[in-house]
């Protein structure tokens, strides 16, 4: 072949096969793990039990709330369900103040957020909102409340479907006197302080929302198994039959509607196999595990998700510039503060834009190159090294992707029935990176168990927005579950 350049970044793309039977031993692996964490706590799948009992089939109507506390934004939304797999949905964003995130007491991060639920009202359902206040007044009884679904996107120890108590904080978020207690009679008292119309009836984790949101808009009745997301970080829930989940009898003061006799199970895959039994491992994963602030943890997720690609990939390049000849050629250009040297310095999206340059010019790599890296005029060599690489990385984080989904396709015994297996999406990765959902396939199609039959069988679907129409459906399963209207009582 050509130069010595592009023969080292072939011999380093190799490091990155996966290829089938290594794909077979984790699905394995992960229907060991996951049966695990069914059975166990403190396994490395965890296996979350959500509560959610029920996955809709788009035929459910009505307006629900829903909020989302996660990051930098506070979301407010409504979302009226029309009963024919669509949906209209009104939202706002408000940024939240940094001395509510970090210095104050809970009472003023949740009162904060109970007025924007208000300011939401009285802009967008004022009739309802005034309507409720004339009745209160008036001293009726009988009230008409908004259910609300609360995205809360912390560690959670959660007991139904509407409670949970804060483990600890992330993301720069600290406020001390929350830590242990339930969130949603947090939000719920600053809700009813300020006297709105709204219970608190869902606690929503988004690859839940997201399995929920994709199982209403889906095309047929039948419900989807499984919600995955592919973005920052990569985790996944899917439908499991009660009895298998013998873990919960072990969980005090646990409540739950068992008529479905199934439950969402969130499986936190991000963890999968973090003692690396079957996961490939370069020498980029390794250094890169090693130089993060999380070593050893989350090791699935750091082979797949937006936030490591970029990344594994940088230390891939580095290696090439110090150990080969890639940015060398006299006119290329590599300034002594480009974002190569450094650490997280290299975004996911440029994966994209280089794999979906298919120009003999390379004029979209060299685009990336200058944009992510500040690095002029590469050679076209340098182009064909960085795309070898890229490939390398972005195909295998797709394969290692069909672990999960097939060892879930296989656990739940769903490919043995007559009908559709329909599976939900969300994420940066999937969504963009091009052919992800066909490499993902490819490697589905290798394990036996899934087959040639796992192409028609299997239907996998973006699903945007769990973290409205999703929560906004978990918060409408949950005002049917009648254990909340009697807690006490189990329904049977
Ligand atoms: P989140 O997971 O936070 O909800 P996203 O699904 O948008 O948000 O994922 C963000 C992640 O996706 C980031 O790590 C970012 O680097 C990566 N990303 C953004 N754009 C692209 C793209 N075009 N292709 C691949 N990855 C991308
Ligand atoms: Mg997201």
């Amino acid at each position: 072949m050509s130069s010595p350049l592009l023969a080292e970044a072939t011999r380093i793309a190799r490091e990155f096969d996966y290829p089938a039977d290594q794909v077979q031993r984790g699905v394995a692996e992960y229907i060991r793990q996951s049966n695990e964490g069914l059975a166990k706590e403190n396994t490395t799948l965890s296996q979350i039990p959500t509560f959610v009992t029920a996955v809709p089939n788009g035929t459910e109507k009505g307006l629900y709330l829903a909020v989302d506390l996660g990051g930098t934004n506070f979301r407010v939304c409504s979302v009226q369900l029309h009963g024919d797999t669509t949906f209209s949905l009104t939202q706002s964003k408000i940024m939240i103040p940094r001395e509510l995130m970090a210095s104050g007491t809970s009472k003023d991060l949740f009162t904060f957020l109970a007025r924007q639920i208000e300011a939401f009202l009285r802009i967008h359902h004022n009739e309802h909102f005034e309507a409720h206040q004339r009745r209160r007044r008036e001293g009726h009884e009988e009230e008409e409340l908004f259910d609300l679904g609360f995205t809360f996107s912390f560690p959670v120890r959660q007991y139904g479907i509407n409670s949970g108590t804060l483990i600890r904080w992330t993301k720069g978020f600290n406020i001390p006197d929350a830590v242990g207690h339930d969130v949603c009679a947090l939000l719920q008292s600053a809700i009813d302080h300020l006297d709105l119309p709204v219970r608190v009836a869902a606690l929503v984790n988004d690859t839940v929302g997201t399995l929920m949101a994709r199982s209403y808009t889906s095309p047929g009745e039948t419900g989807t198994l499984i919600g995955a997301i592919f973005g920052t970080g990569t985790n996944g829930a899917y439908v499991e039959k009660l009895e298998n989940i013998t873990k919960l009898k072990h969980i005090k003061d646990a409540h739950y509607d068992t008529h479905t006799g199934e439950m969402i199970i969130n499986a936190e895959w991000g963890s999968f196999d973090n003692q690396l039994s079957v996961l490939p491992s370069t020498i980029y994963d390794r250094d890169l595990d090693a130089d993060s602030n999380n070593p050893g943890i989350q090791m699935f997720e750091k082979r797949v998700s937006g936030m490591f690609l970029g990344e594994i990939l940088r230390r891939a390049l580095l290696d090439l510039y110090n150990n080969a000849q890639l940015f060398k050629a006299t006119e290329t250009s590599v300034p002594s503060d480009s974002f190569l040297h450094r650490q997280w310095g290299l975004d996911t999206s440029l994966l994209s834009d280089v794999e979906g340059d298919t120009l003999p010019q390379m004029p979209k790599i060299k685009a990336a190159l200058k944009e992510h890296l500040a690095i002029e005029n590469p050679t076209d060599d340098d182009c064909k090294a960085v795309k070898i690489l890229t490939h390398a990385i972005g195909k295998r984080a797709a394969r290692l992707s069909a672990v999960p989904l097939a060892a879930v396709l296989i656990h739940t015994g769903k490919l043995d029935t007559d009908d559709i297996v329909d599976v939900g999406v969300d994420g940066s990765v999937v969504e963009f990176y091009p052919n992800f959902e066909g490499h993902l396939r490819d490697a589905l199609r290798e394990v036996p168990e899934v087959g040639v039959a796992g192409d028609k069988k299997v239907r996998i679907g973006i699903s945007k927005d769990g973290s409205g129409v999703g929560a906004a459906l978990i918060a409408l399963v949950a005002s049917k579950d009648e254990t909340l209207k009697n807690p006490v009582e189990k329904s049977s």
